[in-house]
Formats: structure tokens, sequence, C-alpha cells
């Protein structure tokens, strides 16, 4: 038997507990792990309360992010007591997650723990700091670099806004970070931010071009926002696309990107193939440091986890929530 956070759709409605499941429960999968950190992302908060439609399978143990050690594989790249790392996948939508002391997966999904990380620090990160290291990748692979001027971040107090902001400003970049929190401004400067604004700046509808403010930006919030973002990069400026904490739609026009030459990069981390997760995963070790984890992160057991998904999605929780699976 093992303890798990179990999601559940039926006639009595939608809901999660945190349960205690068999060992023979678990579904189909060549690996088998030990879990000892998971996380909780966004998604896992629309998950855990029902609030969006994540779950695409019921019973399902919800987890996009899991750090852990194999303990039996018919993999022919994992052995019991390798240290693995998983993030997205499909995993905790479509295929049981991270939240469980167990989880029994398909190996090609897995990475090995990355060098100089432990499966608590990996877990800080999760899929939030991971995803904020492929959009930095993105901006890389347009040219992007700190000598072309300031880096705005926009969501700055979320998960992929945070790692987005230590990354840049540990690799020599100016940042400018966009928050509706203000009494955080503080947190956000010594996470490397040069500069703090309003984010009511960005997220009312705008013109089709605005000054030229950003050299590059990382926006994780979508909607006008993100158009807004557009029509304020200088002449062939690059904004890495990866999230829609204000909305999915993109009230924007082609001026930015006709006039200005300026680049829409998109980021996906879900089905990233394993090639970009090693290099991705390899920059962030370079990158990170308990003192920076620790500013970001904060750490809960297997029992809070379900009261925490909904102030995840109140807005209430800064930076990252790392899970102790086992307590
Ligand atoms: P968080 O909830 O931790 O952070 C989102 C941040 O966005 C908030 O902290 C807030 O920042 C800002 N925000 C929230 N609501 C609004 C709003 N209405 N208008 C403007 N800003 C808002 O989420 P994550 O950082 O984990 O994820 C951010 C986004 O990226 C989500 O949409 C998520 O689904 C997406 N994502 C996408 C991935 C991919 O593969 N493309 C992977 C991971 C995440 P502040 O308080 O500073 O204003």
């Amino acid at each position: 038997m093992f303890n798990a956070i179990l999601v559940e759709k039926d006639e009595q409605g939608y809901r999660a507990r945190h349960t205690r499941l068999d060992e023979a429960q678990l579904p189909a999968g060549d690996v088998q792990i030990d879990v000892a950190y998971s996380t909780l992302n966004y998604k896992d908060g629309l998950a855990i309360t029902g609030k969006g439609p994540v779950v695409r399978t019921f019973p399902l143990v919800p987890g996009i992010d899991l750090a852990g050690i194999v303990t039996h594989s018919d993999h022919s790249a994992f052995k019991a007591g390798d240290a693995v790392l998983l993030n997205g996948w499909g995993v905790g939508e479509k295929h049981w997650g991270g939240l469980a002391q167990k989880a029994r997966l398909n190996g090609d999904w897995l990475i090995p723990l990355p060098t100089g990380l432990t499966a608590r620090q990996a877990m800080a990160i999760g899929t939030a700091g991971y995803t904020a290291m492929l959009a930095l990748l993105a901006l890389e692979k347009n040219g992007v670099t700190p000598a072309g001027g300031k880096v705005l971040v926009t969501g700055a107090n979320g998960g992929v806004g945070s790692f987005a902001i230590a990354f840049l400003s540990r690799l020599g970049y100016e940042v400018t970070a966009s928050t509706g929190r203000q009494e955080e401004a503080e947190h956000l400067r010594q996470l490397g931010a040069a500069e703090v604004i309003d984010r009511a700046q960005l997220s009312a509808p705008g013109r089709p071009l605005g000054k030229e403010q950003w050299a590059a930006a990382i926006d994780s919030v979508g909607s006008h926002t993100l158009a807004n973002v557009c029509a304020g990069l200088r002449y062939q400026g690059t904004v890495a696309a990866c999230g829609l904490a204000q909305g999915m739609d993109l009230p924007a026009s082609v001026a930015p990107f006709i006039l200005r030459g300026v680049t829409l990069a998109g980021v996906d981390s879900v089905m990233r193939p394993v090639a970009d997760r090693l290099i991705a995963w390899q920059r962030i070790a370079a990158l990170v440091d308990d003192g920076l984890l620790n500013s970001i992160s904060r750490e809960i057991g297997l029992g809070e986890v379900i009261a925490t998904a909904g102030a995840l999605l109140d807005g209430k929780v800064r930076g990252r929530i790392v899970v102790d699976v086992n307590r």
C-alpha cells in the first residue's frame, strides 16, 4: 500500500482525496519508481480542484512532475537504483502522476536526475523552471544576448516568471519584471530584477505599436499582455510565449511582426524531445543554488496538497511548492 492523491469523477461529482492505494492498482508501464518529491504547478491545481479540464481519465493520480528512484525497470535506459526525473508527457493528465509515493511509467518519458541536483532541488525547479529555461533557450536561438538590452518577464511572481528572472539575471541580462503584486517588488529585486513594473500597464487593450522598450521578453500571461509585449519590443526583438495566466486569446495586430521584424517564439514543455530536456536541465543545474531555490520554493507534505491547490488557483501562492510525498 502507498499514499497518494486520487482524483475521481462519477455520479457523486468531481473530487480529490488523500488516500491509500494498492500497488496492484498502478497502471501499466515499464519503469516503477519510488517517488521522493513532486510539486504543485498551476496545471496540478486545475487537476485537483477540477477548475479546468486537465484530467482526461478517471480515477487519476495528479502531478505533472516527479523525482525519485527506479525500483524496477524493463526499459533498456534505466535500472533499479537510478535517480530519475519526469516533467510532462501528459503524466498527471492522461497517465498517473507524481503526487503519490509510487509511480509506474513509460521509461521513454524519464531523464536521469541532472548531475549536481538533488530530487528535492529538481522539484523546487519543476516544470516551471524547466519551461523558463526553454523560453530562455528560445531567446538565445533568436540571437538575444545580454548586450542587446532589457528583457521583460511577465507573471513575475509565478513559478515560470520567478525562474525566468533568476536565470536571465544570473546570465547578465537587465531584467524588467511585470507583476500585479507590488508588495513583492523587493523579492523580485532579490531574484535579480533591475526594475519592477505594474502589470496593469500591459493587461488592458493597447495600440498595435508602442514605444520600443525591450530587446526581448518571456511571457507566461498571454492575452492583451502578450499583445502589448509584442507592440513594445524593439526592432527585431523576440518574445518567448509560454503561458496563458491572463487568457488564451491573443488580441494583437501583425504590425510588430511586419514593421519591426519581431519574432513570436512558442514554447511547449510537455512534449519536448528528450534531447532538448537534457540541454535545458544541464543549463539549469549550472545556474541554481540552494539560496535561490529556498527563496523561490517552500515545502509541504502530501496531506497539505489539496488545500494548497485551491490557494494556488486563487493567486495566493508565491513561487513554487515542493511536495514531500513521504510525509
Ligand atoms: P503561476 O500561477 O505560478 O504564475 C502565474 C502568474 O501570472 C501569477 O503569479 C501572476 O503573477 C500572473 N497572473 C495571474 N493571473 C493574471 C492575470 N489575470 N493577468 C496578468 N497576470 C496574471 O503559474 P506558472 O508560473 O506555473 O505558469 C504560468 C503560465 O505558464 C500558466 O498559464 C501555465 O499554464 C503556463 N505554463 C506553460 C507551460 C508550457 O509548456 N508552455 C509549462 C508551464 C506553465 P504576478 O502576481 O506577479 O502578477
